[in-house]
């Protein structure tokens, strides 16, 4: 057993923050061997429990969940910042080019290490990832993830039209390699696989029936995919399923609707669909540095709430602009106060952590399982530092309030504030 004595941070079953400004938390084995937090709380109340237990002293430093990105794509660690016209320019101008690289398994295997670093750096410690359409891209970053003990969830790219020679899959064949990555790795330690249709307009309707078969076979497998970024594309799906009645339909027509299955941006929806999503229990990742980037639009969260869909927070690097889990949960503020073309709300300091910690994990079906530090969870979390910077020094000496502690950091956060990175199997930095 390990324990660590902080300030610490994690979140009640009402989604509410709870801050311990002197606490204690006491990591080890349960009973199948998984380190998870044996007990979390005051130090005060606590320390008396565990006569003669090491405890390292980070006083001055806040123990908190390590965050999950819902939504990320490791082949495009180098597209990231790439200047386009768009989403389409840009799938087709830097995204395609960089992913055809992918067939090389060495290729694959170098960004893989340099991604896994990147969120180890800042302090993310779940990923549900995009690989590419090549099945190598998903054993490399598998091998990686299984080495580092990260709880890690990925899927080969099914797209088999409209993409250019080198991401193009076979449509037959590519279903077969999903049912083998599937059997390869899904549940393999903290693994798991994802069914990965890039989005609706790159398959056809064969392939898209295939997934939703494997779907309905392992029901335990995740589904990752996009709807609703912008409105060309919106158009452009309904051009090509015509029988649908929208393009978030088009999902549900073939099966991908479902626990598990978690869609990318959901900026274009209507009422229907945002009930057809929580009538389902289809989760929607909001990636709010991409929208902004790419001038998609604005994710309604007063109508994602009235209709009762869960979502939680995500980088969509390389569309999105950083992989630190603040400059999302900032944008993410921005994305909210907007209020020109939906009602504009002030999301709260614990609302935006939760939807990257506890509320991506509860999104994932991981819930009681990572995102937080209450006892019995696994203990993949971030040791942060708040005097990382002079002004961020500054700010958190002055705050008065939780709240003002964790927007200070939201605000004025990123990689640098991130002093260590524990993964319930190992530790990195
Ligand atoms: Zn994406």
């Amino acid at each position: 057993m390990r324990a660590y004595r902080a300030a610490i941070l994690r979140f009640a079953d009402d989604h509410s923050p709870l801050y311990e400004a002197d606490g204690l938390l006491v990591v080890g084995p349960d009973a199948q061997g998984r380190r998870v937090v044996r007990a979390v709380g005051d130090h005060a109340a606590l320390v008396g429990n565990y006569p003669g237990l090491a405890v390292e002293d980070l006083r001055g430093k806040l123990i908190a969940p390590g965050f999950i990105d819902l939504h990320v794509h490791y082949p495009q660690t180098d597209v990231i910042g790439a200047p386009a016209a768009g989403l389409l320019p840009w799938l087709e101008n830097y995204t395609f080019p960089h992913e055809t690289r992918f067939a090389d398994p060495a290729h694959a295997a170098e960004v893989a290490e340099v991604f896994l670093d990147e969120l180890a750096r800042h302090g993310v410690t779940t990923a549900l990832a995009f690989s590419t359409s090549h099945p190598a891209s998903v054993d490399a970053i598998f091998e990686k993830a299984r080495a580092r003990g990260l709880r890690f969830i990925t899927g080969k790219v099914l797209q088999d039209r409209h993409s250019p020679d080198g991401v193009r899959d076979e449509t037959e064949q590519s279903l077969i390699d999903t049912e083998a990555l599937i059997q390869r790795w899904h549940g393999v330690d903290r693994l798991g696989y994802a069914i990965t249709p890039r989005f609706a307009p790159t398959s056809t309707p064969a392939q898209l029936r295939g997934a939703g078969e494997l779907a309905a076979k392992y029901p335990d497998v995740w589904i990752q995919s996009h709807v609703a970024e912008n409105r060309d594309e919106v158009r452009w799906a309904a051009e090509l399923f015509p029988e649908s009645r929208s393009y978030l339909g088009v999902y549900g027509d073939f099966g991908l609707l479902r626990e598990r299955a978690v869609y990318a941006h959901c900026i274009h929806l209507d009422q229907a669909d945002r009930e057809l999503m929580a009538s389902t229990g289809t989760v929607a990742a909001v990636s709010p540095t991409s929208n902004l980037f790419l001038g998609s639009g604005f994710f309604d969260y007063a109508a994602a709430d009235a209709a009762g869909m869960r979502y939680g927070l995500a980088s969509d690097v390389g569309g999105g602009t950083s992989f630190s889990p603040f400059h999302t949960m900032l944008a993410a503020y921005c994305v909210g106060r907007e209020g020109q073309t939906k009602p504009g709300l002030s999301l709260t300091p614990g609302q935006l952590w939760w939807q990257h910690t506890a509320g991506a994990a509860r999104a994932l079906g991981l819930e009681g399982v990572v995102g937080n530090l209450q006892p019995g969870h696994e203990a993949d979390f971030v040791v942060l530092n708040p005097q990382a910077t002079p002004l961020l020094a500054r700010k958190t000496a002055q705050a008065d309030s939780l709240d003002e502690l964790l927007f200070a950091l939201i605000v004025l956060g990123d990689d640098r504030v991130v002093e260590r990175t524990t993964i319930a199997a190992a530790q990195h930095r």
